[in-house]
């Protein structure tokens, strides 16, 4: 697990498209420590589009930590939804070197706390360190992540993969091409909702979830289109309405008769009390949380109030999801596709065939940079 600096811009520059990589080292810095941020461009097989936005690439921000020749790596992958941007990120991460270098790795709950005063606002930055921090322990002990937390990584749910919204060919196409994965996850609350679940059981009929990203504006449509997506045999459905409207969420929750799963409604453990009554489950994502640690308190609290637990992601490259994959043994549903939605992962880690998350037993979260 060494890598030199010569190598790490060396891997910095794959694909040539690193925007910015700034590199730093605060006074009083312990020796052989070393904190790097980099900015790197991923690019999607498709248009991604979501009720809110359509974009073609991600500007994520990875960090490298090195120290005692071990090193760990972290991603961030900042969402407008949340108001962080990859700048944003990237300063967040540069006021937390300082914290990291003076810092003991391995007290990383206390750390956490320490870091978390400077990166504020920006979760996904948190989450990196974290992921980072996690990543550099993992290795330091030899041992991989779910190993540490006792947990058997056969038990992994199978993950759905997503489509985004798009036009009935288009939709008929990607389906097409997700011929393996077992479990699909529809986006739709554009104005083409219908005709993209017709598209869709055009050409399978394997089990479907779908999610609006608060899409759906009123009450009253979203409990027609839920109807007639039970319908159609979907299993669940995500954030229907705008995070804001909880009451009206809960009046929908007793009128249907799938599970309703909050996602924009919540970011942290201290969310999801208040949510009980109008979801029956919870989609925890590292970027949100701001990290694993905290994505550990959410499910355990998920469990303590009766409710379900899925585990989700942004778009991002093999660490994020793999870092996020170390956690899905104690989760009900997975939704970890952001690095199959890409075509330039800079990474590899955990892979999946068949939708089966398979993780490897390398120490640390078990990424590598992928050869030039
Ligand atoms: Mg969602």
């Amino acid at each position: 697990m060494l890598l030199s600096r010569r190598q790490w811009l060396k891997v910095a520059a794959v694909g040539g498209t690193w925007p910015a990589l700034t590199g730093w080292s605060a006074s009083g810095a312990r020796a052989g420590t070393r904190v790097t941020v980099g900015t790197k461009r991923l690019t999607l097989r498709h248009t991604w589009t979501i009720a809110r936005n359509s974009s073609d690439f991600k500007d994520n921000v990875f960090v490298h930590i090195e120290r005692d020749g071990i090193y760990g790596w972290g991603e961030a992958a900042p969402n407008v939804r949340y108001d962080e941007t990859p700048q944003q990120t990237v300063t967040a991460l540069e006021r937390a070197a300082s914290i990291l270098e003076s810092a003991d790795w391995l007290d990383y709950a206390d750390l956490r706390r320490r870091w978390e005063g400077v990166t504020e606002g920006q979760s996904c930055a948190a989450a990196a360190l974290d992921m980072a921090v996690l990543d550099w322990v993992g290795c330091k002990l030899g041992v991989p992540l779910y190993r540490l937390w006792g947990l058997d990584r056969s038990k992994a749910p199978v993950t759905s993969f997503s489509i985004g919204i798009d036009s009935p060919d288009v939709v008929r196409r990607k389906v097409r091409e997700a011929v393996e994965f077992p479990i699909l996850k529809i986006k739709v609350g554009r104005e083409n909702d219908e005709e993209i679940l017709a598209a869709v059981r055009d050409v399978t009929d394997c089990p479907l979830r779908v999610d609006a990203n608060e899409g759906w504006r009123d009450k009253a449509v979203a409990l027609e289109k839920i109807l007639r997506l039970q319908d159609l045999g979907v299993e669940l459905i995500e954030q229907p309405l705008p995070a804001g409207m909880l009451d009206e969420t809960a009046w929908l929750r007793q009128r249907v008769d799938i599970p309703i799963i909050a996602d924009e409604a919540v970011k942290r453990a201290e969310d999801i009390p208040r949510l009980a009554h109008a979801y029956d489950g919870v989609n925890i994502k590292l970027m949100k949380a701001g990290g694993i640690q905290e994505a550990i308190q959410m499910i355990h609290v998920t469990r303590a109030l009766g409710m379900k637990v899925m585990l989700g992601c942004m778009i991002a490259s093999s660490v994020a999801i793999t870092a996020a994959a170390h956690l899905s043994p104690l989760v009900d549903y997975a939704d970890l596709d952001g690095h199959l939605l890409i075509d330039n992962d800079p990474f590899t880690g955990v892979t999946v065939k068949a939708g089966r998350l398979l993780l490897t037993d390398r120490p640390g979260l078990g990424v590598t940079e992928r050869a030039e």
